[in-house]
This record gives structure tokens, sequence and C-alpha cells, in this order.
């Protein structure tokens, strides 16, 4: 996918533009920031002098130390919110790092090569990395990229960074990167990022829509680009075309600014009804509610006008921690999280891990198809703790705020009416007077064609067309090699959409996945009969102006 159409001399002094694929629209500029892995970084070959290298072995018992503790309080934690199996996993971390630092050779390399403590990690947990993924016994391999997490854990702390760095990305970047993942994003400081090149990302992927959801323009498939880009150099992204120019002349700089200019316009334009209730032209009223997430999205929710929010993925509060919440926690996170909104209603629901959604601190078995694996609901009714860590949070939560409740990734009537029960039998324990709605996700075929048996234990669904699209195409929204099968408005996913409306019986059905955010789709999903959406906060303003201009009688 990656063109290239002006020539490079030298990638970093010559204008050069690439073209790759539209992830995120809108355009930034901003100076590269180009983030590689800690543990393959060479940049570290300096010599130290012999009587350095006591101290650097004291830096590193200490971190290594450090470490150890900080494994055993994850292992404490994952054990009272999931198991201890799950929990065995750090405790085998634990036991691996003793050995390795038992062993000796770390002292014997730096001694030998006079190498930093931080050259020392990198080279002997390459080198075991390597061994592991050798050696025929499968536990073993699978522990291998364990053992690259371990190294690099021990390198942050040496290095004195933060837990996650991208936490830290100085102003006006443009952040470059091979891989993201949706803990990344959910750390990215949106007002200090410009816009984001990732190498490969699907379409669908929930790094993907979490970018679209800050507003943060991003594009791929620009094939080594962290290699030709280096940090500080001046690059303009565009996010409707997916081009990026590297190192651009003043000319193309003036010009880009003046597109950009013109943008901000029209988005301020838009802005400036956005409060207003959207009303279509034949008078219908169409809700706009906001997907988010965290705090810097409940910002862009109210700064784009919208009526409320349609989907809190509360995944996004467990990805920016380095544990799982208590219920206290998470109760005072949540709280804070939707003060700013006033009365307006919140659907939270309830953690959506698993497929591409990985917990940093969860290692969970990994099967060959995660996405068809344990995830969502049917890893929530095997982990009843966890359950009731969010639901005890968010029946305090109702008693000051507009809840409702929404449950992921149903397939069979078993995964809601099981949920239904617990949820009902812990307003009774809790002696909760009005209990918030309780919703049903409806983001698998099956669901989608089970609407009848589902109703009756919920008060609404929410449809969501970023999962339906990936099982209902047979294509994954992570994998960009099948982006041209990944059909969110495929003549398929509209008949799925209007046998679910038909189905509802009368429960309020809510359209949350990215689709509902198209302007190009909007008739014909107002046409189909959604009445409700929830949307990213960046698009609100657009798609209520869109409304305002659309004759849902009209045939489109
Ligand atoms: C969806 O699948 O459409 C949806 C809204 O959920 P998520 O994107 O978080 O999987
Ligand atoms: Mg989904």
């Amino acid at each position: 996918m990656a063109l290239v159409t002006a020539t490079v001399d030298s990638p970093s002094s010559v204008e050069t533009t690439l073209t790759g694929r539209s992830i995120a629209p809108g355009l930034g500029m901003g100076r590269a920031w180009v983030v590689g892995d800690l543990l393959t970084y060479s940049g570290d070959l300096r010599t130290i002098g012999a009587h350095e290298i006591d101290g650097e072995l004291s830096r590193l018992t200490t971190s290594f130390e450090q470490t150890l503790a900080e494994l055993q309080v994850y292992a404490e934690r994952i054990e009272a919110e999931f198991d201890s199996v799950l929990a065995g996993v750090f405790r085998a971390h634990s036991a691996m790092l003793r050995d390795l630092f038992a062993s000796g050779e770390f002292e014997k390399e730096m001694r030998a090569s006079l190498i930093t403590a931080e050259a020392a990690v990198r080279r002997i947990f390459q080198k075991w990395h390597q061994k592991f993924r050798e050696m025929e016994n499968q536990t073993f391999r699978e522990r291998a990229d364990d053992l690259l997490d371990l190294g690099r854990t021990l390198l942050r702390r040496l290095l004195n960074e933060g837990e996650v760095s991208l936490k830290t990305i100085p102003p006006n970047s443009v952040l470059v990167v091979e891989r993201l993942l949706p803990s990344d994003v959910v750390v990215l400081p949106k007002a200090n990022v410009a816009a984001v090149i990732v190498e490969s990302l699907g379409q669908g992927s929930h790094a993907a829509l979490l970018a679209r959801e800050k507003g943060i323009p991003t594009i791929t498939e620009i094939e080594g680009v962290c290699a030709r880009v280096a940090t500080g150099v001046d690059l303009l992204v565009d996010g409707f075309h997916g081009t990026l120019v590297i190192a651009p002349a003043k000319t193309t700089c003036a010009e880009f600014q003046e597109r950009l200019g013109k943008w901000h316009a029209t988005l301020a334009r838009c802005k400036g009804a956005c409060r207003d209730p959207a009303r279509s032209l034949d008078g219908q009223l169409i809700t706009v509610e906001a997907n988010i997430g965290i705090e810097d999205d409940v910002e862009l929710a109210l700064d784009n006008g919208a009526d409320g929010v349609g989907l809190l993925r509360i995944e996004q509060l467990y990805f920016a921690r380095k544990l799982p919440p208590t219920e206290d926690e998470l109760f005072a996170e949540l709280q804070q999280l939707v003060a700013p909104l006033g009365k307006r209603p919140v659907t939270v629901r309830l953690l959506d891990i698993g497929g591409d959604k990985p917990l940093p601190y969860l290692r969970l078995v990994q099967t060959a198809n995660p996405v068809l694996g344990r995830r969502g609901v049917r890893l929530l009714l095997d982990y009843s703790q966890l359950v009731r860590t969010q639901f005890g949070a968010l029946l305090r939560l109702c008693e000051e705020h507009p809840l409702r409740v929404l449950i992921p990734m149903v397939t069979v009537e078993d995964d809601i009416r099981r949920m239904r029960e617990v949820f009902d039998a812990l307003c009774a324990e809790r002696k909760i007077a009005i209990p918030p709605k309780f919703g049903s996700m409806i983001e698998t075929p099956a669901a989608a064609l089970a609407v009848p048996t589902l109703l009756k234990h919920v008060d609404f669904f929410c449809v969501g067309t970023n999962d339906l699209t990936q099982y209902t195409m047979a294509a994954s929204r992570d994998d960009a090699a099948v982006n041209d099968y990944y059909l969110e408005s495929h003549e398929s996913i509209m008949r799925l959409l209007s046998i679910v409306l038909a189905d509802a019986g009368g429960r309020p059905v809510t359209l949350c996945g990215e689709l509902a955010g198209s302007e190009a789709w909007l008739p014909k999903l107002l046409q189909l009969g959604f009445r409700s959406l929830s949307i990213a906060p960046t698009v609100i303003a657009a798609i209520k102006a869109a409304v305002r201009k659309i004759d849902i009688s009209h045939s489109y």
C-alpha cells in the first residue's frame, strides 16, 4: 500500500510524500516522535570503565527488587479479582526473574564487556528470548514473549521511565509507531499529539476507533515508516487521504496550514448549533450521544454537543491502570468521569476484554482464534468477582446519575439471562429502589437473529456494527490484510440491522458502532428506523448538522 510519490535523498532533509490508508480523518502537523522497542534499541553501545561496574550492578539489583515487589502486588490483586490461575502467571514471572538474576549472568556480561546495566539487560533478555523460542517444550516457547516483557519492565525501572512512555510524549508531536494497542491510545495525551502514523493497523481495531474517538488524525500502511522517519523531523499528516509528508518545504507547510485553518473553521461552523437537539427536516428527533472512555473524551463530548453517553467502554478505565480496580476505586473513577455530564444519561458497558483488547496485566491463555474465544460476557461469566466489582460500582453511581448498564458480546440467551440474574440479585441485596436500565449489545449475527429471545431479559438494545461487521463478513477488524472485506455498510449488515429493529418488540435500540458516525450512511440508517445514535465525540456536531438536512420520509 505504501507508495513513494517523491524521491528521497536523505529521509530527513528532502520533502517526501508517502501514501498509506486513512484510519482517522483530520489534519495534523508536528515533529516526529518515533517510538521503538525499548528492548531492541541498539543505541547504548558505549563501554564503561571497570570501576563503574559495581555502581551499575547495584542499580540493576534495585530494579530487580522493585520489579519483584511489583509482581507480588500484581499477583495478589489479580487473585482477588480473577483467580489464582491467572495470578500464577505473575508468580511464574517472579520465579523466572529470580533464577535469571541468581545465575550471575548479568554480572559476568557486564564485567566481560564493560557495558551498562541497560545494555546487559537488553543483551541477556534477547538471548534468553531466542533460547526459549527454540525450545521443544511448548510452555517455554509461549513464555518467550513474557520474558521480553519482563526485560522491558526492568529497563523502564533502570531508565526511570513512567510505566507508559506514551503518556509523556511532548507537545506538537506526531507519533510514529509500528503497532498500536488500545491501551496505548487510551493514555495518549490528546493535547500533545497532532497525529499518529502506525505501520500496520486494522481498520476496525479498537486502537483505530479509539483514535477516531479522540479525534486524532491517524494513518496506516506506510511500510517501513519507523525506519524512514527520524524523531524530530517535521511531518504533515492528512488523515482524510492517508498521506504523509516528511520534511516538508516551506511552501508545502504554508498550503497545509491554510487547509488546516479551513478545516478548523468548518468544524467550528458545525459546532455552532451542536448543543441543540437534532431534528430531521420532517421533525423526527434523533438522539446523538457519545462513545467515550476516559476524561478527555468527556470534554470532547460536551464540547461537541452530545445528548448523553450511549457507550462508556469501561475497559478504558482498566487499560489506564496498572492493576484492576477495586469497587471503591472504580466507583470513584466513574463518579469523577461522569460528573461534568450533569444530568445527561450515561450507558456504561461492562468490561469487554479478550479479542483485540488485551489487558496488559491479564495474561489469558493464548488461543488460536481469540476473537472467537472467551471475550466479553463469556469471560465475565467465568469471573464472578469481576462482575460484582463493576455492578457494585454502578449501583452506587446510579443513586446520583441517570445510568444504563450494558452487557458486551452476547451470543446466546443464556449469556444475558445469567448476567441479569446476577444483576437483579445484587440490586435486591443492596436494596436499590430504581435500578439502572439493563441492556444487551447486539454485535454478533447470532444475537441479531435472536433478539426475540433476548428481549425478555433486557430494557434496551445497543447495536455494535464494529464487531457485527467482523463476525458477519468473516474479516478480522485487526487485520489490515482484510480491510477490503471489512465492509460495515455491506447489504448483509443492513439486513441484520433491519431485522434487529423489526424484532426489538418496542425496546429502544441505539446504534453505536463506527457506522453510526458515517454521514454517507446516515440517511439509510434513519430510514431503517434508528432514532438513537452513539458515536465518536468529534463527529457529533457534523452528524447533528447532517440530520437537520435529511427528510426521513424521502427515499434515498
Ligand atoms: C462494536 O462492536 O460495534 C462496539 C461498539 O463495541 P467495540 O467497538 O468496543 O467492540
Ligand atoms: Mg464490540
